[in-house]
């Protein structure tokens, strides 16, 4: 049984709410193993291809978050991938925090080869990365949002309409609520289109090594307001709230250049490294620019929006 230190962590990424299983049986197994993953997908090929991209990314993204690359594990992350053009783009990560380490990795993966290579294994890889460097939960908006920025700009543009279809239909959630959350809520798509933005502000505007002490300091202290004005001159959550959404009215424009100029590098410029041969590589669609409404924002935001956002989703995979 386990200890009351000891706590296994699981999140659930995107599609994975909806889809996992549903490409079950595609095909005959095969492993490969590298330092610090064992990976399973459907032929030799893609288990090799994904093991030396998770490699490469564990090995990237610990630089770009940390400033240093993370020691190997003692027992390798298994990944089970199952790869199908049409297979919607998910994947879920659990570990087990205990007395201050954390191990027991597994990864489950899923989507078109392309989508899991640029988009699905660096969101993932990205979540051991800050449980590795953490050892305890982060807050979900946090934990999701940060991860999403090193997705595909497909998929970031994709996060970005729905923000803008949630904020406009009164499914925001009030950031005093969002930084208290410390599980999904119930209606989750708009917890990860709302992180991925706050998320994305603030590393426009400071570079991804503050928003980790940032983030590192709120977790310490409990006190996300005194974390935001230290790190980045808000005083406090409802300010963060009003100046987010007034970025987002104004269609996110980028910071000035002499704040632009001091972060390095901007999520803009994050180009994943293991691409896999994608059609789509151009820039991302232009994503209309909207109102949303702050009143909207904050009020109305009840479970019977589950459902829909299931059915949008589910639609919105499939036809990718
Ligand atoms: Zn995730």
């Amino acid at each position: 049984m386990a200890s009351r230190t000891t706590m296994r962590w699981t999140l659930g990424c995107v599609t994975a709410w909806l889809l996992f299983g549903a490409a079950a049986g595609l095909a005959e197994a095969a492993g490969y193993r590298t330092a610090n993953f064992l990976v399973d997908a459907p032929t030799d090929a893609l288990a090799r291809a994904i093991g030396d991209a998770a490699e490469q990314y564990r090995h990237t993204l610990a630089l770009e978050w940390l400033g240093a690359p993370l020691p190997r594990w003692s027992r390798p992350c298994p990944i089970t991938a199952q790869v199908a053009p049409h297979l919607g783009a998910g994947g879920a990560t659990s570990f087990v925090f205990d007395k201050g380490e954390v191990f027991n990795w597994t990864m489950t993966i899923q989507g078109s080869e392309e989508r899991i290579l640029d988009s699905v294994l660096p969101h993932e890889i990205t979540h051991t990365i800050f449980a590795s460097h953490y050892r305890r939960p982060l807050p979900r908006w946090a934990d999701e949002g940060a991860c999403t920025t090193v997705e595909h700009p497909v998929e970031r543009a994709r996060q970005h309409r729905l923000l803008i279809e949630f904020l406009t239909t009164g499914r925001g959630i009030a950031f005093p609520e969002m930084f208290a959350m410390k599980e999904y809520p119930a209606d989750v798509l708009p917890l990860y289109s709302q992180g991925y933005s706050l998320a994305r502000y603030l590393i426009e505007r400071g570079g991804r090594h503050k928003y980790v002490q940032f983030v590192g300091e709120g977790l310490a202290t409990e006190n996300w307001s005194a974390a935001l004005a230290k790190h980045y001159g808000v005083p406090g959550v409802a300010q963060m709230q009003h100046l987010w959404l007034d970025w987002v009215k104004q269609g996110c424009p980028a910071p000035p250049a002499s704040l632009a100029a001091a972060v390095s590098p901007q999520p803009a410029n994050w180009a994943p490294t293991a691409r896999g041969q994608s059609p789509d590589a151009a820039a991302p669609p232009r994503v209309p620019q909207a109102a949303p409404s702050p009143v909207t924002s904050t009020v109305g935001r009840q479970s019977i929006y589950a459902r829909q956002a299931g059915r949008s989703l589910a639609a919105d995979a499939g036809s990718r």
